[in-house]
């Protein structure tokens, strides 16, 4: 009897749990951006939101729960009631190199999540201020052997993409510069055109804009080939450099326990949202690749993460990296 009872409870909450997800949703979606507004995470959800929240009826809102290279706002995300209301914008920092850095850190990201999918591939550019001495990047290289812990690097805190990818070049490159903490890059962004700090290496829809408008120098693309938005940057292996070739990546995820429903409607709206000519643009002008329907899917980003945690582990311990 109480097995029959407990049975018939259970479909119950299935079908109730049903019953909301088709009709999901019916208040607005919070998004949380782990990093300060403003820079690439923060422009990439934007980006893809607004035409999501058309397709989904309800508004997406961003918030930004910066702090620990991301993982505050993710781990606070994915704490969050697993009921579709609450969604973030993770990268290949927070969902790739974090674990590496952080023994205590609080997710695990190839298993609390509910993967949504990828938003835009975004290709690491190095940049430094526009007053930097050095002109490419074999002058830039000469100056930072020379100059050592003289030189400083920005990025946006232990595990973030800008601090993985520049510890991970610092150690290409056998360079020892003193690292500056940032909430985000856009703050860091701001820095660099104020010629405060030296350099850093970050996703190419942050720092596009301001090298195509003279206002920071990019010695190099880390990518195979040149990026159509930046067609006399040349490429760290065009430039000499081999052996710093990295892109990076932003995606939604939801947390561990939505519902498939909530998950495919979520879904379905971020890719309609990349097939959006608007979107398309808004992302292209900035460097940002637009992923595949193939590399859209829910099943195509676990298996990123999955790749990437596997990718960035072995580096960044190499590299002697760790969060202190
Ligand atoms: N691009 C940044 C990073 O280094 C974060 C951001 O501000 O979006 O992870």
């Amino acid at each position: 009897m109480k097995k029959i009872a407990l049975a018939l409870a259970a479909v119950a909450g299935i079908a109730a749990t049903g019953a909301w997800a088709q009709g999901y949703p019916t208040r607005p979606i919070t998004m949380i951006v782990p990093f300060a507004a403003g820079g690439p995470t923060d422009v990439v959800a934007r980006i893809v939101t607004d035409h999501m929240s058309r397709t989904l009826g309800q508004q997406i809102v961003i918030e930004n729960v910066a702090g620990a290279g991301g993982t505050t706002g993710i781990t606070r995300a994915a704490q969050s009631e697993p009921d579709g209301y609450t969604i973030m914008m993770g990268h290949m920092g927070t969902h790739g190199a974090a674990p590496a850095l952080y023994p205590n850190l609080k997710y695990d990201p190839t298993k609390d999540f509910a993967p949504i999918g990828m938003a835009a591939g975004t290709p690491i550019v190095i940049v430094a201020k526009k007053d930097f001495p050095a002109n490419d990047l074999k002058g830039f290289l000469e100056y930072l052997k020379a100059n050592g812990e003289k030189v400083n690097m920005a990025h946006a805190g232990v595990g973030s993409v800008s601090h993985s990818t520049g510890i991970f070049f610092n150690s290409v490159v056998k360079a020892k510069p003193t690292m500056v903490t940032y909430r985000g890059t856009g703050p860091a962004l701001n820095d660099l055109m104020a010629n405060t700090v030296d350099f850093m290496t970050d996703q190419i829809v942050n720092v596009a804009p301001q090298i195509q408008g003279g206002n920071i120098k990019a010695f190099a693309i880390a990518t195979p080939e040149r990026s159509p938005v930046l067609p006399n940057v040349p490429t760290t292996k065009e430039a000499g450099l081999d052996g710093y070739e990295v892109s990076a990546w932003n995606a939604v995820f939801a947390p561990k326990g939505t519902p498939p429903e909530v998950v495919k409607k979520l879904s379905d709206a971020l890719s309609k949202s990349l097939d959006d000519e608007n979107t398309k643009k808004r992302l292209l002008e900035l460097g940002g690749v637009i992923p595949s329907a193939s590399e859209r899917t829910p099943e195509a980003l676990q298996k990123l993460v999955e790749s990437e945690v596997a990718r960035w582990t072995p580096v960044l311990k190499a590299a002697g990296a760790t969060a202190q």
